[in-house]
Parts: C-alpha cells; sequence; structure tokens
C-alpha cells in the first residue's frame, strides 16, 4: 500500500509502498528500500480518521492513511491495536464481572437470604411478634375467615388435644387454638407466629378421626417452633424488611407475613422440616405420623375435585407436587 515515508530529520516527504514480508515490513522508495522487524516499528494509535505512523527505531517514519488496506496490513503483520486489545480485555473483564456478581447475587440468594432470616426473626421483639400476629388475624377474620360452627365441645376435645402436644415441647407454651371457618378456601389450617393455630372447620369436616386433625395441629406448631412464618416473610420481603428495620416500621413485614400465611409460600425445606417434628411430636404424645398422612392425602384429593388447575391457598396444597413425596415420607419414617 502507499505511504508518506519521513527520514527524521528533515521535512522531506517520500513516497513510498510498504508491504508485509515475514521479517515484518517493507518500505520501498523509488531507488531504495528497508526491511523493518515489526518489533522495532511504533504504530500509534488510531485517532478520528488522522493517519497513522508507523515510526521506526532510527525516528524516521511513514504516515499511512487508515482504511481497510492498512488494516489488512497490520493483520498480515500480526499487529493488534493495543485500544483493541484494551477493548477485548475490558469486554472480557466486564462480562467475568457480571457473572461474577450473578453468581454472589444467587447465592446470596438462595443461602444467604435464608441464613440471614434464620438469624433475624428470633430478634424480632415478642411485642411485634404479637402485634403482626394480631394484625394478620385482624386483615383475615372477616373477610376470608368465619365464625366457627363446630359444636363446643368437639372445640374442647380438639384444644385439649393440642395443648398436650404443645406442652411436650417447652418451646411451644404459647400454642392457642382458634376455630375459624373458610368456605371459600377449603380445608386449612395456619400458625401464626405467636404462636396461635388457626384451624378452618372445613378440615375438621373432611378428617376422620381426632388424631388427623391433631397431625395438622403439630405439624403447624413445628412452624412456630421454626418460627417458618417470619423466617419467610423476611425472606420474601427482604428489602422491605431492612427498610422496616431502619424505620421502625414493620408494616412491610406484615403484608409479607399475611401473603405467607394465607397463599402459603412455605419453602419445600420448611414443609419438610414441619413434617419431620410434627410426626415427632405426634409419636412424642402415643400417637403416629399416619394421622398426618392421610389428612394430606384426603386434601389432596379434596384439592384435586374442586379445583385441579387452580392454585389452592391450602398450605398443605401449595408444594403440590410435592404432597405425594410428603405423603410418601412421613409413611416410611413413622
Ligand atoms: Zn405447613
Amino acid at each position: 500500500m502507499e505511504a508518506r515515508y519521513f527520514d527524521g530529520k528533515t521535512s522531506r516527504c517520500h513516497p513510498v509502498r510498504l508491504r508485509a514480508v515475514p521479517e515484518g515490513i517493507e518500505v520501498a522508495g523509488i531507488d531504495w528500500n528497508r526491511r523493518e522487524p515489526l518489533a522495532r516499528i511504533r504504530v500509534s494509535e488510531p485517532i478520528g480518521a488522522a493517519p497513522r505512523t508507523l515510526t521506526f527505531a532510527d525516528g524516521s517514519y511513514c504516515e499511512v492513511a487508515q482504511g481497510r488496506e492498512l488494516n489488512a496490513l497490520l493483520t498480515a503483520l500480526g499487529h493488534r491495536d493495543r485500544a483493541v486489545a484494551r477493548w477485548q480485555k475490558s469486554w472480557r473483564l466486564a462480562l467475568g464481572g457480571v457473572v461474577f456478581m450473578a453468581t454472589v447475587l444467587l447465592a446470596a440468594y438462595r443461602w444467604g437470604l435464608p441464613w440471614v432470616a434464620e438469624r433475624t426473626a428470633p430478634m424480632i421483639p415478642p411485642e411485634a411478634v404479637t402485634y403482626l400476629s394480631q394484625q394478620v388475624l385482624k386483615t383475615v377474620d372477616g373477610r376470608i375467615l368465619e365464625p366457627s360452627a363446630l359444636p363446643l365441645e368437639r372445640q374442647q376435645t380438639l384444644t385439649e388435644g393440642m395443648r398436650r402436644i404443645a406442652d411436650s415441647d417447652p418451646a411451644l407454651t404459647n400454642g392457642r387454638l382458634l376455630f375459624r371457618s373458610a368456605p371459600k378456601v377449603g380445608p386449612n389450617a395456619f400458625a401464626l407466629p405467636d404462636g396461635q393455630i388457626v384451624l378452618f372447620d372445613e378440615l375438621v369436616a373432611l378428617a376422620d378421626n381426632d388424631e388427623e386433625v391433631l397431625g395438622v395441629l403439630a405439624h403447624e406448631l413445628a412452624h412456630v417452633k421454626f418460627r417458618h412464618g417470619l423466617r419467610q416473610a423476611i425472606q420474601s420481603s427482604v428489602v422491605g424488611a431492612v427498610v422496616a428495620s431502619y424505620f421502625g416500621d414493620i408494616s412491610v413485614l406484615l403484608s409479607g407475613l399475611t401473603a405467607v400465611l394465607l397463599e402459603s409460600k412455605y419453602s419445600r425445606g420448611f414443609e419438610q422440616e414441619a413434617d419431620d417434628y410434627g410426626a415427632a411430636l405426634m409419636r412424642r404424645n402415643g400417637m403416629s405420623a399416619d394421622g398426618l398422612a392421610s389428612m394430606l392425602e384426603k386434601m389432596q384429593r379434596a384439592h384435586d375435585k374442586e379445583s385441579p388447575d387452580s392454585q389452592s391457598h391450602a398450605d398443605w396444597l401449595s408444594s403440590h407436587p410435592e404432597t405425594a413425596a410428603r405423603i410418601k415420607h412421613l409413611r416410611a419414617t413413622r
């Protein structure tokens, strides 16, 4: 390709031709030529459309117009612009950074968040836990929940049954059973973080015996013991929880908690833990986990019959595909 050659001593310009040769570059003038290894040539960085200079070790240099020809020559010489190299490096660095950050965030979400929730839930003062529980109940009473129509005698029997189970674990002394009806929701029960357990008439009606109901209550008591409600609420409203802790406003946690309890967003791990500890509580009180297993089965069937496609609000069926696995697990670990 054509270029303008300057000897570096005078301002005279010599028209030359440049060409790539095995050892570097060949500069050919009218009656002279020189070869220069690439290692001894300094190639200027591209600046706008200005000609680039190839400077040789002795101070002489060539001015070359930018364009396809020069690019082809530089490529043939194996030269790579530092800007390009930098850009490629920074691009790789940026991509690596993005991947790294995504991994960190994912890990934080997957492991860090539950870890934080597990440690912060016990730090919520008891008064706040009581307040949150009352507020959740107030939100759903009259809207989703109606007064129970269960005969007082049956209520007393079940209350005593749960009392016995709860008394077998000192951590569950706050356990209290509340009766409600929820025709729109169907058979269900849920635990408030302060230890109150809300049992629906529809679940009692579905059960064949008290042991089945008590199995469910033992499972709910386990949710209380391990603070699953608060932990799940913290996990699902972590940003809100951070804000709440800063400003002392726990309303964000409240909405998170209501959603967790009513839409049954417990993680599979929490359900598993509640099943296992619920079963242990039952055995400790001379009963088996079979009641819990058969209750799960009935609720699954009732749910399938009623709304095979819909997402149930029932705690028990939140992990719908896992229900069968839970039943199997409960039966296997009797
Ligand atoms: Zn549960």
